[in-house]
């Protein structure tokens, strides 16, 4: 009687969030709900009318799912009893932890049951300031890049919208800290996943109030989706896995670059520049002997002259699936060097979470 889907016209009683992440929400497909997670007080308000309870209750179950956490109706107490009972069984969208790890850092590595029994990783890496969520938006991955682990174990599906908001809210309840950041660099390629990453920033941005300019989309880069990103005029941070200076490097590194060339790639970042007038940052793998060398590093400040951009330099991270080396700081030194003498703004990212397997490309749905 639960899995009734949302009448089509919703009345909306939209407080003040930002415009652009409301009008993202009304191109979307309307979210089948439940599962409730990731769902508007508009559309929880529709649907507990649906359920002959006043408007009301949608604004207090709203709450209890974003603020308390709940993981099932039968736990909201201000709820009448009869209600509780006969709603107890409708999905809230909540995973289980299936295992945990935390490394000395204390970067902690999840993995995460959902309801049709797949697993999922998720990443919590607390900083003195911050508590960031590396979220995953698929299970699996399906681009296959050369140094990542997760490419190397396949791809199974999408992630729903709940299923990307559950990530958040588990990770904020077993720290007992809010959580400040999100990048979408877990498991799987986001814009492979369009609409449900912008349902799921919707509802982190405006139900689980995390700023828009705190989230980061991570892509290796798909035909025509960075201008469709663009085009919702969003305040989050874009980021593109690079890896490359040049077309036969980034073949070598990312299948997926056979069909859409580093050429075509970078003229859609700068269409993204223009369209939101904000920087692009570039990921850049360090693979030692591979992609590191000085030439490589005077090809990248080419192929980004005069571009509002960042790069971000990660030292590979070792997987067993793969044969790569991290280079060593001297080399990385150096490739910085010619990248700040080109005026390029660099960062070396290192990640966090190298003993729990949880930094970049090291996760796969395994313990
Ligand atoms: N598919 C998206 C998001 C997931 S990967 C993307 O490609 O951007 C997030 C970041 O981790 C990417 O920049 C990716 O290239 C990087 N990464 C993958 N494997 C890595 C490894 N073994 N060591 C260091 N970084 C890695």
């Amino acid at each position: 009687m639960f899995a009734t889907p949302l009448p089509s016209q919703v009345s909306s009683t939209t407080p003040d969030y930002p415009a652009s992440l409301e009008e993202v929400t009304t191109d979307l497909p309307k979210l089948a709900i439940p599962p409730l997670l990731g769902a508007s007080v508009a559309d929880l308000t529709a649907w507990v009318q649906q359920q002959g309870q006043p408007s009301y209750r949608g604004k207090q179950l709203h709450q209890w799912l974003y603020q308390k956490g709940v993981r099932s109706l039968a736990e909201i107490s201000v709820f009448p009893k009869q209600w509780r009972e006969a709603a107890a069984d409708t999905p809230v969208g909540r995973s289980t932890i299936h295992y945990q790890s935390v490394a000395p850092d204390g970067t902690t590595k999840y993995l995460l049951r959902l309801a049709d029994g797949n697993i999922i990783e998720t990443v919590g890496i607390p900083t003195p300031k911050r508590l960031t969520v590396c979220v995953s938006s698929q299970v699996g991955c399906p681009m296959a890049c050369d140094f990542c682990a997760t490419g190397k174990g396949g791809y199974k599906r999408n992630l729903a919208c709940h299923e990307i908001v559950d990530q958040v809210l588990t990770v904020q309840e077993d720290f007992g800290q809010r959580v400040s950041n999100i990048v979408f660099m877990g498991m799987g390629e986001p814009l492979l996943n369009t609409d449900n990453v912008l349902a799921a920033l919707r509802s982190l941005n405006q139900d689980v109030g995390i700023g828009q300019r705190s989230m980061t989309v991570s892509t290796v880069g798909i035909r025509d989706r960075i201008r469709q990103f663009a085009a919702h005029h969003l305040q989050v941070t874009l980021a593109v896995s690079l890896h490359g200076s040049n077309q036969q490097l980034r073949e070598q590194l990312i299948p997926s670059a056979r069909h859409y060339p580093l050429a075509d790639l970078l003229a859609e970042c700068r269409e993204y520049v223009e369209i939101t007038g904000r920087r692009v940052t570039f990921e850049y793998v360090l693979l030692a002997g591979v992609n590191d060398s000085l030439k490589c590093a005077v090809d990248l400040a080419n192929c980004l002259r005069g571009f509002q951009s960042h790069v971000n330099l990660i030292p590979y991270n070792p997987i067993k699936e793969a044969d790569y080396q991290r280079p060593n700081g001297k080399q990385i030194e150096a490739f910085v060097n010619v990248l700040e003498e080109k005026n390029i703004a660099v960062s070396v990212r290192y990640s966090k979470g190298l003993a729990a397997d949880a930094a970049c490309g090291q996760l796969r749905a395994s313990q």
